[in-house]
């Protein structure tokens, strides 16, 4: 079987070298040169929307993709000829934010109260509603980008700028205790591997840490995973899915959700019996699923910027590097790290000392 990838950062290298380890053929798409899967796949050097993308691709039997970025008309074009997984139409909800929280509304998925916003006056409004907020573009938006905090009303015309001037919708801010993502990977039969839920902590808007599995009640983290199943039935969904939420006292709000493989699933490499990369290969290429269930506590800690020395992370007892072999530079996710231990404490321990180490080895992470 012949898998193809659109995208070929880090996601699409993992993906690349869990199908290939399942024996199959891979071929990544991506118009950078050195993009990180070329090492664990065939790689095509071109854009998207390329008319020739699906006589390059040749003969694959299935397609997927690593971010949600990419063209919808582009997946609708392979569409027509090849399998598309995740298809298309839940990669168009998942690039318009005010789509996609609509559509949790629709399903009794609670969100943070919201706002369209097409104007400056429309973000005063908002502001005069939902008091300060957190103004995102529709479109385009990811790791932070696209977004602004507004706090005073004096402020409220100017984000619409700030942000671009572009389509947008307004958020409550949510004074949140803590961040969950919830993962579930559906096959083609209605299977569904629910992996436990992640608590992840993010900084300058980038994920820093994931741990596993969070430290919030059963019954929160069940409603955390059927919220997930439930968006992922809805699309008859096919491959991994990944829903954030807010938790707020003892509520959930869904933030976002991606129709792909998750930076905050990336501890079930070495954490669950199968990894989030193997059973989304699987999913997509119409195999059965393996277990999502929990191998050990789990802590991931993101490398951004550079890898520090190897010798030092790997000295620690149950640590597991990956790097993406991409240059350095400030703010880029360039790695990361994984710590498993028999408990979550010792876990966090483990997270906590890798995070120092990262602190001593240089200067490029985002500031925080
Ligand atoms: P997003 O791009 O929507 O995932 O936002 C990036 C990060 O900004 C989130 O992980 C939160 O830490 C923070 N954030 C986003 N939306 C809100 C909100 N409505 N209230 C508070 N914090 C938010």
């Amino acid at each position: 079987m012949h898998l193809g990838i659109l995208g070929g950062g880090q996601l699409g290298r993992m993906l690349a070298l869990s199908a290939r380890s399942l024996g199959l053929e891979v071929t990544v798409v991506d118009p950078s040169p050195d993009a990180p899967a070329r090492v664990a796949a065939q790689h095509i050097v071109l854009d998207y929307s390329a008319p020739d993308l699906l006589g390059r691709l040749g003969s694959v039997d299935v397609v997927t993709y690593e971010f949600e970025n990419v063209p919808q008309e582009a997946t609708e074009r392979l569409a027509s000829r090849v399998p598309v997984f995740p298809g298309p139409k839940v990669l168009g909800v998942a690039q318009d934010r005010l789509h996609e929280k609509t559509t949790f509304g629709q399903l009794g998925i609670e969100t943070p109260r919201f706002l369209r916003v097409d104007s400056g006056a429309d973000v005063e409004r908002a502001f005069s509603d939902l008091g300060p907020l957190v103004l995102k573009t529709r479109r385009f938006g990811y790791d932070g980008k696209g977004q602004v905090v507004v706090r005073t009303s004096e402020a409220a015309a100017a984000a619409f700028e700030t942000i671009g001037g572009v389509p947008a919708i307004a958020e409550e801010l949510v004074p949140f205790d803590l961040e969950v993502s919830a993962i579930v990977c559906r096959a083609q039969d209605g299977q569904v591997a629910r992996y436990p839920v992640t608590h992840n902590v993010h900084r300058q808007g980038i994920l820093a840490i994931s741990e596993a599995p969070a430290a919030i009640p059963a019954e929160l983290a069940e409603r955390a995973v059927s919220a997930a199943q439930k968006l992922a039935e809805h699309f008859s969904y096919v491959g991994v899915l990944a829903l954030e939420l807010f938790c707020v006292g003892g509520r959930l709000l869904a933030n976002e959700f991606a129709p792909r493989v998750h930076n905050s699933g990336h501890w079930t490499i070495e954490g669950a019996k199968t990894s989030q990369f193997e059973n989304h290969v699987r999913a997509v290429c119409g195999l059965p699923l393996g277990s999502a269930e929990l191998l050990s506590p789990s802590v991931m800690v993101n490398l951004i910027g550079q890898v520090p020395p190897a010798a030092r992370l790997l000295a620690l007892p149950d640590v597991h590097l990956h790097d993406y072999g991409k240059d350095p530079r400030a703010g880029r996710k360039v790695g990361h790290v994984t710590a498993r231990a028999p408990t979550a404490e010792a876990a966090r321990r483990l997270g906590a000392e890798i995070e120092r180490i990262i602190q001593q080895g240089g200067g490029l992470q985002a500031s925080r």
